[in-house]
């Protein structure tokens, strides 16, 4: 019998975010798979019982909780403390948890407390001849494999955007306390530091992302270029549909070459091999040639469109579902006027 637990943090408003719904309806949609098992909840946070409510109705077997002021932020001392206990308390053989920066880092260390095995970056969760059973992407997410372990516990990360969250009724829930051992904590989190809204510009949970190629900043009809336009045509509409905003190599590159840049783009918005692959519903490209972007960067984008002065370009060979052969500047002076208009 596979003893399920999904483990899940609060967020600073003490509910459960996004990826922890997701990863909470792969964890039933597989418990529901294997015959005989149990799943469980385990809560990590400064008071999770809103957090155990907001899921009162998943079918869970038992609620376990590890609360107080020391669980609220992310620490590795006590989060690995916390994971490790109730994952002890559980009596878990198969641990699921949304992969996010938090436990991302402490629950590699958790397997090898717990003498168990991880994997991180899975895509998918199923029941393959009666076993539990991941899929993952390999070689910068150009192959796709499945596998099985024997080793138990088996810790899982589940990355966002795979499942669908959980969305079922509310409730009132009991939950069992569970104390926990902490070891003397020698981080102290004094705080967080983020940029200021408007200048956020990745937006992994945004309908769509908006890709910005080179071509933003190049010699245009009339032999100049003209990169201050750009960069205001960009944010306003990354303002206006609230996109998330990812780069080709060549954009992101020019600014350690001395050329007209975007000043907003870094290399953390890099789609592609060797940037990131997000998943999105919808993706606009614009002014973007190249092949890494579109058939490794965009690998999980739902309905791809594009817009380039060049009908050969690389999207036009098979890559976006409609590509528009135009002037993104002109494309986009016009988008952005109508969404304007729309939201006034
Ligand atoms: C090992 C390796 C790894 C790589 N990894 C990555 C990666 O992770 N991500 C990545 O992005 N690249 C990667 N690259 C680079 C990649 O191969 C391409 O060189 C790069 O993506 C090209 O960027 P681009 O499309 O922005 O620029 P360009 O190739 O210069 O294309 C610019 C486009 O803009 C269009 N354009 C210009 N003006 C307008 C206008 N007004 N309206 C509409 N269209 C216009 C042009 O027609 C052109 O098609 C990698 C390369 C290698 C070798």
């Amino acid at each position: 019998m596979e003893n399920l637990l999904l483990l899940a943090h609060t967020e600073t408003d003490g509910t459960l975010g996004k990826n922890a719904l997701e990863a909470l309806s792969a964890a039933k949609n597989l418990a529901a798979g294997l015959a005989g098992s149990q799943l469980s909840v385990g809560l990590v946070g400064a008071d999770v019982q809103s957090a155990a409510n907001q899921i009162a109705t998943c079918g869970a077997a038992r609620f376990l909780a590890v609360m107080g002021a020391e669980f609220a932020q992310s620490r590795y001392a006590s989060d690995a403390a916390a994971t490790e206990t109730l994952a002890k308390a559980a009596g878990a053989r198969l641990i699921i948890a949304p992969a996010g920066s938090r436990w991302n880092r402490a629950l590699p260390g958790v397997a090898q407390r717990l003498g168990g095995r991880v994997d991180t970056h899975v895509t998918g969760l199923a029941v393959a001849a009666g076993m539990p059973a991941i899929t993952r992407w390999y070689y910068r997410q150009r192959m796709e494999g499945t596998l099985t372990r024997t080793a138990r516990p088996w810790i899982v990360l589940l990355e966002s955007g795979c499942a669908p969250a959980w969305s079922g009724g509310a409730g009132a829930v009991s939950v069992e306390k569970i104390p926990v051992a902490l070891p003397p904590l020698r981080t102290t989190v004094t705080g967080l530091k983020s940029p200021p809204a408007d200048e956020q510009t990745i937006r992994p949970d945004a309908k769509l992302l908006f890709v910005a190629g080179a071509g933003w900043t190049k010699k245009q009809a009339d032999g100049q270029a003209h990169a201050a336009e750009a960069e205001q045509l960009i944010l306003e509409f990354l303002r206006h549909a609230q996109a998330s905003l990812g780069s080709t190599k060549s954009l992101v590159d020019l600014s350690g070459e001395g050329q007209a840049v975007l000043k907003f783009m870094s290399h953390l918005n890099q789609v592609g091999q060797t940037g990131s692959t997000p998943r999105h519903p919808k993706g606009l490209a614009t002014c973007c040639h190249g092949e890494e972007p579109h058939t490794v960067g965009w690998r999980f984008i739902g309905e791809r469109r594009a817009v380039n002065l060049n009908a050969a370009c690389s999207w036009a060979q098979g890559k976006a579902d409609v590509l528009y052969v135009a002037d993104a500047f002109a494309v986009m002076r016009e988008v952005n006027r109508l969404l304007a208009a729309r939201l006034s």
